[in-house]
């Protein structure tokens, strides 16, 4: 895929290339001549309307060129007496197609003793004789060229069917035709004088391309167009599968981001919560006394806290084992869920130690939760093997740093266990 551009590129490059050399070739080469001199020729003959009940006598003689001498009798039963000049294209029955040919170039010198013009003709050789009583069509072309010693260009198009022709041939066909023409004819001009006529041909050569100009720029036509389609096609289906490989990717990204998602959200739940019991850690707690504190500030909001720690729970560890410790942990945990109302915030501060949050309450309000929570304890069974129990120190926030307040909620802690255990005091 990744070097596709580049191949179009190169291809392209290569059709401009070989578009240039075919239109330059064909400009300047690419040429197809027919040739007929005295050194090269098939048949040549002449005759006077003598032969048809006239008296006009022709002889010719061929040297370095093609020579008619021609006497035009005025004695004629013909309106214009004649003498005929015929060159064979070919020797071949059905003639030469000169339907690839664009131009005839002949070199004459015609010389008369009255005002004279030639006309050409090209003969058509019906192979079926379906398109007229004639063998051939007549297609003709006038020239002047008395007293001339040139070379004239015809282009081939200039020959035309004669009307008189087109009559008496009953053909329904009376347009040029040039596909089978077995010769080419001079006939002496259309005047009943008398006269002497001298004709010298030097050189007749149709010439052409090997094929026609239309042919050639409408294949380069239909070359472009079908590169320019199979262009347009291959870039709608490429857009079309990469749309598709795109709306893939993004499905694939949406999945993964939601995974992604997912994934931080555990990560986040792990950072902030105890998995052992499912409450906030220390982290997690600290996160929300931001909060608990911007409301303090902010809007006088108090709150107190409970700090709660297990008696004696190393015992519990050594004698039921570790495990049983755990369970121990995770019921205190669940009780702490249980009894807190939504504005308190129960949290694991590490090892066997708890804290809860009470928003908006007093130290007084605070005692009251912390009697009560010790009251759910000892009446439920924990763990079947004992008793659990725990001591309780209160602190409100009395304006001070909040590290402060933990600090006299340990000593009121502390003070719980020296006075016994299994109490809640308040701090001072
Ligand atoms: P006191 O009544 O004075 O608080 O006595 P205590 O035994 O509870 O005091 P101490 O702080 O010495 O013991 C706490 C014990 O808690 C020590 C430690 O092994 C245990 N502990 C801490 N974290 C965990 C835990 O995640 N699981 C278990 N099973 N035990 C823990
Ligand atoms: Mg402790
Ligand atoms: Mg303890």
């Amino acid at each position: 895929m990744g070097n596709g551009p580049f191949k179009i590129n190169q291809i392209s490059l290569g059709l401009v290339v070989l578009t240039t050399i075919a239109i330059v070739w064909f400009e300047l080469g690419m040429n197809n001549t027919l040739v007929i001199t005295p050194a090269e020729s098939f048949d040549v003959w002449a005759t006077g309307d003598e032969e048809n009940q006239g008296n006009s006598k022709a002889d010719y003689k061929i040297d370095r060129a093609f020579n008619l001498h021609c006497l035009i009798s005025s004695e004629s039963t013909f309106d214009y007496p004649y003498c005929n000049f015929f060159f064979a294209l070919t020797d071949d029955d059905s003639g030469v197609d000169l339907s690839r040919f664009e131009t005839l170039e002949i070199t004459v010198k015609h010389k008369s003793s009255q005002p004279d013009n030639l006309r050409l003709y090209l003969n058509h050789f019906y192979t079926d004789k379906k398109n007229g009583i004639y063998p051939y069509k007549l297609n003709l072309h006038r020239l002047n060229t008395i007293g001339s010693n040139q070379t004239f260009k015809i282009d081939l198009k200039d020959f035309n069917v004669p009307f008189w022709w087109v009559c008496q041939s009953e053909t329904d066909n009376p347009e040029t035709e040039l596909t089978n023409v077995k010769h080419l004819l001079f006939t002496t001009g259309e005047s009943r004088v008398g006269r002497e006529i001298d004709i010298q041909v030097k050189k007749i050569e149709f010439k052409g391309k090997w094929f026609k100009k239309g042919i050639l720029y409408q294949s380069l036509l239909y070359v472009w167009l079908i590169w320019i389609v199979s262009q347009l096609l291959f870039s709608f289906f490429n857009l079309q599968r990469t749309s598709a490989r795109l709306r893939k990717r993004s499905k694939d990204l949406e999945k993964s981001n939601q995974a992604l998602d997912l994934k931080s959200r555990l990560l986040e739940e792990l950072a902030t919560h105890d998995e052992l019991t499912g409450l906030l850690n220390r982290h997690g707690l600290k996160q929300m006394l931001d909060e608990v504190l911007a409301d303090y500030k902010n809007s006088n909001i108090p709150f107190s806290i409970l700090l709660i720690d297990l008696d004696h729970f190393k015992q519990i560890n050594d004698q039921l084992g570790h495990d049983r410790g755990d369970d121990v942990l995770k019921g205190l945990g669940h009780i702490l869920n249980g009894r807190c109302r939504t504005s308190d915030i129960p949290a694991r501060w590490g090892g066997e130690e708890f804290v809860v949050v009470c928003r908006g309450s007093s130290i007084k309000g605070a005692a009251i939760l912390a009697r009560s929570l010790l009251k759910e304890i000892s009446r439920t069974n924990i763990i079947d093997e004992r008793q659990v129990t725990c001591s309780i120190g209160v602190a409100a926030m009395e304006g001070e740093d909040v590290d402060q307040t933990f600090k006299r909620a340990d000593q009121a802690l502390y003070k719980a266990k020296e006075m016994g255990r299994n109490r809640v005091v308040e701090a001072e």
